[in-house]
């Protein structure tokens, strides 16, 4: 068993009544992951997307989460308070089955870092740039268990599984063995 130590969660509370669709938040993420920083913006490599439909007041503010290889094999559909929102509207992953969050030159998925934890940053960029409060910024402290860290060879072998499979990695551990042997 690990130790407890203290950690700090982040969170982004959305409030996507108040968002009225400015992309404000777009433009200031891809700005500061620009190379060098705040040299350009371009929304389509941002870590937040706001998911339109301005003709029937739809906003929602979304942040780029996990990368997933493969899409779901079926899709939901939210109708909120007689608002009907738009297949995966709320889904945060990196999918193949749409272009949102992906970083558009090298097709590489994006996850929203949290302005890579900048320390001169009182609060995330994007809440700090959204006028309207949809945005609001939240830290507070838990208690956790401390992981065993994982060793290099370990991290690696795992990526390899989740990639080829763990009977193609055996399979060619094998194969490798039986040559050395020759
Ligand atoms: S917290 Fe920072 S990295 Fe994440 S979406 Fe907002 S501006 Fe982008
Ligand atoms: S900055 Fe705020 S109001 Fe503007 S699109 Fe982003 S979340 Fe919505």
């Amino acid at each position: 068993m690990g130790e407890k130590k203290k950690k700090i969660v982040k969170t982004i509370k959305v409030d996507a009544d108040k968002c009225n669709g400015c992309r404000a938040c777009e433009v200031i993420c891809s700005a500061f992951h620009a190379t060098p920083k705040y040299s350009s913006n371009n929304p389509a490599r941002s870590r937040i997307r706001v998911i339109r439909d301005p003709l029937r007041d739809v906003y929602v503010p979304v942040y780029a989460g996990e990368y997933t290889p493969a899409e779901c094999a079926g899709r939901d559909k939210y109708t909120i308070d007689g608002k009907e929102y738009e297949e995966c509207a709320f889904c945060r992953a990196s999918c193949p089955s749409r272009d949102l969050f992906k970083e558009p030159d090298s097709g590489l998925p994006l996850k929203c870092d949290m302005c890579e934890s900048d320390p001169d940053l009182e609060e995330p960029l994007c809440v700090q740039w959204c006028l309207n409060d949809a945005l609001i910024y939240e830290e507070r402290e838990e208690e956790v268990e401390e992981e065993e860290p994982k060793e290099e060879m370990e991290i690696g072998l795992e990526a390899l599984a989740n990639k080829y499979g763990l009977d193609k990695i055996m399979e060619t551990v094998a194969r490798m063995s039986e040559s050395k042997k020759v």
